[in-house]
């Protein structure tokens, strides 16, 4: 017989991860509070969280953010009768959160991997995406199928959820820094009167080499595409929640991403407040636009 799993937020990257559940074989019932419309082809439609944890064992979250996930784990926390018994989440929510949500969880009896994912919706397609998890022995051993099923590249970091977002925060720190450097060093190259394609080329075959000049900048912004599937909301928060948790560790206050009271992450501040700007300015586009 197949298994059932469950999932919520069906968006760029929820979808991708969704569909690659119902390819490996596993019956996935689906709800994203958009509506039905993003439901993958092969998944089975629920109205709420309640059905989707009613039905499945495992529930797979791809929501935007701590906020989002804490309340979907609440509803799933209170639902009376039969309800899920482990969550992996996908989402990018910061340490805190997951290591908030993962108590409130076990308090409840639920299992939680902390899983966030790095190698965007193209990777997601090609099962080449990186998912690395944390999560007790028994948890992880609990959903390994699961996590086989969205993706072939998975590696567990640690044994206590809010490790493997600590990595993903450090990944993603690394990839707007490069994204953010890159643009500025192509602008600097063009404006000498360079060609970006001929910049590119070297740079790959280079020390300058990067996501933002392996995939970024040829895929997106020289092909005038920029649609990569993350948005420069997604990408301030996460080089925000960088910056929260270093400051959390040095036990700074910390009164704004981009404030100077970081004197252990002065790239992450200055990353922080250029990702901030292009936020406040499109929040819906595109990094790379
Ligand atoms: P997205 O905005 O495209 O998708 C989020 C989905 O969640 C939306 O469809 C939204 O309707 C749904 N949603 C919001 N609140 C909900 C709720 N209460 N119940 C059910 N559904 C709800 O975002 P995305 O790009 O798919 O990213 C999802 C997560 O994955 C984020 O945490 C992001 O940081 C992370 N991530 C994204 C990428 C990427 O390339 N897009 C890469 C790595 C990690």
């Amino acid at each position: 017989t197949r298994a059932t799993v469950g999932f919520v937020g069906l968006g760029s990257m929820g979808g991708a991860l969704a569909a690659n559940l119902v390819a490996a074989g596993f019956d996935v019932v689906a709800h994203d509070a958009a509506g039905p419309d993003r439901v993958p082809v092969g998944a089975v439609g629920a109205a709420d969280v309640a059905e989707v944890a009613g039905r499945a064992d495992t529930v797979v979250f791809s929501l935007p953010d701590g906020a989002v996930s804490e309340q979907v784990a609440g509803e799933i926390i209170a639902l009376a009768g039969r309800r899920a018994a482990y969550v992996v989440d996908t989402s990018t929510v910061g340490v805190a959160a997951a290591r908030r949500i993962a108590g409130r969880l076990a308090g409840a009896g639920v299992g939680y991997v902390d899983a966030p994912v790095s190698g965007g919706v193209a990777g997601a397609r090609a099962r080449t995406i990186a998912v690395m998890f944390a999560g007790s022995d028994a948890d992880c051993a609990a959903v390994t199928p699961v996590l086989a099923g969205l993706s072939d590249r998975r590696t567990r970091v640690g044994d206590e959820p809010g490790l493997a977002q600590a990595l993903k925060l450090a990944n993603n720190f690394l990839s707007a820094t490069a994204l953010a450097a890159t643009s500025e060093a192509i602008a600097f190259g063009t404006s000498a009167g360079l060609d970006m394609a001929t910049m590119l080329d070297v740079l790959n075959g280079a020390s300058g080499r990067s996501s933002a000049t392996a995939d970024k900048f040829p895929n997106h912004v020289l092909t005038e595409r920029y649609a990569a599937g993350f948005t420069n909301s997604l990408m301030a928060k996460d080089v925000a929640l960088y910056l929260a948790a270093v400051q959390e560790r040095d036990g700074a206050v910390r009164s704004s991403p981009n404030s100077p009271n970081s004197p252990n992450s002065r790239i992450g501040a200055v990353t922080a407040s250029v990702w901030e700007r292009f936020a406040a300015a499109a929040p819906g586009a595109d990094f790379t636009r």
